[in-house]
This record gives C-alpha cells, sequence and structure tokens, in this order.
C-alpha cells in the first residue's frame, strides 16, 4: 500500500469522471491543502491507477485487488473507493465535489445533488453523451460508499451562463433555442481558476478586456470583461471552436451533411470521427493527438497539423478581441498553452498588430509574463487547478449544508 496515514482530520475528496479517466483528489479541511491526487487512467482497455502524496517526492502505481484491472468505470470506481477506505484511515471525507461537464441552460453556479438534481442532471445526458454518464456514475458511486454526506456538482458550463442572447444563440429557428439548443461553453471551472488568481496577482488588468487560452487535449478560449465571460469559442458541443486533440474544432455544418448523404455514415459513425479522429491526430494523418510528439516529428503532416493549430488560435484571438473592442490581457493555460513555449511564440509573434510584443526570453525561460515592457497587451501563461476550484465550491456548499442541519 505504500504511503498511508499522512493526513489525520477531515477532507474534502473531488472526482473528476472522463470518458477514459477517473481524476481524485484530496484537500484538507479547512485549509483546503491539497495533500493527495490520483488518478485512473486507460479505462475500458489496461487500466492503470497511479497516486500521489503531494508531500512524496514521486508517485505510486496501486496494484489491483486479486490482480483484477477493473473493465469498467463504476468497477474502476470500487476499486477507488477501496484504496479510499484502506489508505486513509484517519481521515474522514465530509463531502465529494464532482466535476459534471453540462449543467444546461439552468444551472450557473455549484449545486448539492439531490435527487431531483440528479434527474436533472440525467436529463441533460442528451446533450453530452461522451461525459455527463461518466459524471453521473461517479456521483452514484460516491452516494453508495459515502451514504448522506454532502455531494456537490460543479459544472464546466456554468461559467458561462453570464452570456448574453446574442452570444449564446445560432441563427436557425428560434424555436431550437427553447429547446436548449445554443451555446453553451466549457471549461469554465479552469477559467474560474485564472480569473481567480489573476483579480490576486493583477487586480486592475484582470477587470479589463482579456482572452483566456485554455489549450489541452480540449481546447477553447474565452473573453471575458471584468472577470465576466462574454463569450467562448466552445458552443453547443465540446466539438466547436479549435481543434483539439482528436476533436475537429469549427467546421461547416455542410460537411456533415455530405457524410450522411453521400459518405452514407450515420449518426455513430459521424461523432466517431468528430470527437476521436479528428483535430490534431487527424490533421496529422495518424501520427499522434499529442503536442508534444508532433513538436518532435519531422513530418510534413505534423508541421500541417500545427500550422492549421496555430492559425485557428490566432484567428478566435482576433475575432473575440474584435468582439470585446480591444484586448488587455491574454493568458495561456492548459498543457500546452502552459507549456508549449513554441506555440506560444508562434501564436504571439505576429500579433503586434493589436499590440503584442512577446518577450522571447520570458517566453522560452516559462516565466509568467511573456510579454515585454512596450507591449500594450499583458500576456501570461499559468497553471490552472480546477480540482482546487471543486474544493472550495464544495467546502463553501458543505459548511452551509451542514450548519443548517
Ligand atoms: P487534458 O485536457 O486531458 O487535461 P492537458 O491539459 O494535460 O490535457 O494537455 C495535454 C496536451 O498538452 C497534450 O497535447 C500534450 O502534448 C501537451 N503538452 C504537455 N506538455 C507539453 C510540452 N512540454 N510541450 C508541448 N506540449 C505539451
Amino acid at each position: 500500500m505504500g504511503n498511508t496515514n499522512h493526513m489525520q482530520g477531515k477532507a474534502i475528496l473531488t472526482i473528476n469522471a472522463g470518458s477514459s479517466s477517473i481524476k481524485f483528489s484530496l484537500f484538507s479541511v479547512p485549509q483546503l491543502n491539497q495533500f493527495v491526487v490520483g488518478q485512473i487512467d486507460g479505462i475500458g482497455g489496461d487500466a492503470i491507477f497511479k497516486i500521489k502524496w503531494v508531500d512524496q517526492p514521486t508517485e505510486e502505481v496501486i496494484a489491483w485487488p486479486n490482480n483484477e484491472c477493473p473493465k469498467s468505470h463504476r468497477e474502476s470506481l470500487a476499486c477507488l473507493i477501496n484504496w479510499l477506505h484502506k489508505a486513509l484511515h484517519d481521515v474522514k471525507v465530509i463531502a465529494v465535489g464532482h466535476r459534471v461537464v453540462h449543467g444546461g441552460q439552468k444551472y450557473s453556479a455549484p449545486t448539492l445533488i439531490t435527487e431531483e438534481v440528479m434527474d436533472e442532471l440525467e436529463s441533460l445526458m442528451v446533450l453530452a453523451p461522451l461525459h455527463q454518464p461518466h459524471n453521473l456514475e461517479g456521483i452514484k458511486a460516491a452516494q453508495e460508499y459515502f451514504g448522506g454526506i454532502p455531494q456537490i456538482a460543479c459544472f464546466d458550463t456554468a461559467f458561462h451562463r453570464t452570456h448574453s442572447f446574442v452570444d449564446d444563440c445560432y441563427a436557425i429557428p428560434r424555436y431550437f433555442y427553447d429547446k436548449g439548443i445554443c451555446r453553451y461553453g466549457f471549461h469554465g471551472l479552469s477559467y474560474e481558476y485564472i480569473t481567480e488568481r489573476l483579480m490576486h496577482m493583477f487586480p486592475k488588468e484582470a477587470r479589463r478586456k482579456m482572452i483566456i487560452a485554455h489549450l489541452g487535449n480540449g481546447a477553447s478560449m474565452t473573453a471575458l470583461h471584468n472577470g465576466v465571460s462574454i463569450a467562448s469559442t466552445m458552443g453547443f458541443s465540446s466539438l466547436d471552436g479549435l481543434p483539439m486533440g482528436t476533436r475537429c474544432g469549427e467546421i461547416d455544418p455542410g460537411v456533415l451533411l455530405y457524410m450522411m448523404e453521400h459518405e452514407k455514415m450515420d449518426a455513430k459513425a459521424i461523432s466517431d470521427i468528430l470527437y476521436k479522429e479528428s483535430g490534431l491526430k487527424g490533421l496529422s494523418g495518424g501520427i499522434s493527438n499529442d503536442m508534444r510528439t508532433l513538436e518532435n516529428s519531422d513530418l510534413l503532416p505534423a508541421k500541417e497539423a500545427i500550422d492549421y493549430y496555430v492559425k485557428e488560435v490566432k484567428r478566435e484571438i482576433g475575432a473575440l478581441s474584435a468582439l470585446m473592442a480591444g484586448l488587455d490581457v491574454l493568458v495561456f493555460t492548459g498543457g500546452i498553452g502552459e507549456n508549449s513555449s513554441m506555440i506560444r511564440a508562434r501564436v504571439l509573434k505576429e500579433m503586434s498588430w493589436i499590440g503584442i510584443e512577446l518577450d522571447e526570453d520570458s517566453n522560452l525561460a516559462g516565466e509568467t509574463i511573456i510579454s515585454d515592457d512596450h507591449s500594450r497587451v499583458l500576456c501570461l501563461k499559468m497553471h490552472t487547478d480546477e480540482e482546487r476550484v471543486i474544493a472550495r465550491h464544495t467546502f463553501g456548499l458543505a459548511k452551509m449544508e451542514m450548519s443548517e442541519e
């Protein structure tokens, strides 16, 4: 079992159950210091379970009970809960916070999960069929194991519920909007974390016109004014906007009609192409969905995939800046945004027309401020921490819930 019982006392557990992985984290109460992070990756194949105690230098690989690798999310969650039970004798989990991808038009804030809420979240599964079912499985497993403690849903869409009708509608017959066919925007927990950090670090600038580029496996950008989201590149689904690891980003709907009519593809086949075979992976001809691999490749399709990616990021910076009539702060985050000095440099180098002057040395050195002193736009690269946002909201709501009992 390795290191156990580093901690005593109360804790908040966060669970982020994705399409092939379950990430979790534990935070001490009331300080909210993170003391364990872990994840089960590769669910559906040769899943692997790793944990890291924050005060230890290395990760541990956790053996499966009876050496039986779990085959489903449900089994993986059972293994996670089994591990928690064995490893945390003296830690009492007082509330569980769940990342939930879709809160629909209704949920604009973290919410205590009741039976009624759960029913509503299930009805939203059709809007995020690849993610929401796993999120809800995580909730059910935690409810079963932890009994009556508060379970809190933190939504990726909630941060964008401040948009105007015009920023969220599509130009299709209006009754579709009333049926929930509109832009939702995602990655809200990441945007919330970055915005809050900036309000501390650069309080004056953070209230101006800002774009946050969350460039990870999934990718989107959001325009904010006074810390409030006014538009996002992701729309109805998590396919829209920027190209991603395996997702297509912005595409002409005529292409989908063509696939249906002339390629005789059904919804499942098209969905598989758009979600799993497109983006960097599709455009590189299958070389990789991973930016690091593409950066290290000499092959032309890898180079072209990166060229397309950079072009789309630049295009969306231009579009979102035009919507705000200006730009004062640009933040890069997510695995690519935070770690790829090459992508940041290629995006920013030809942006002096908008007032961006890159400081190449700071960018290469991975400093927080990557624009130079003459730049009208403050450019930053930052680490995001969605788990911390979930833990904070969960503790806040759990405290209220417990004081009412
Ligand atoms: P997720 O959306 O799954 O949380 P991440 O935010 O971890 O994903 O981002 C993963 C992406 O970040 C991958 O494309 C990976 O190649 C890229 N990445 C991570 N480190 C680097 C790096 N040093 N240089 C270039 N890309 C990187």
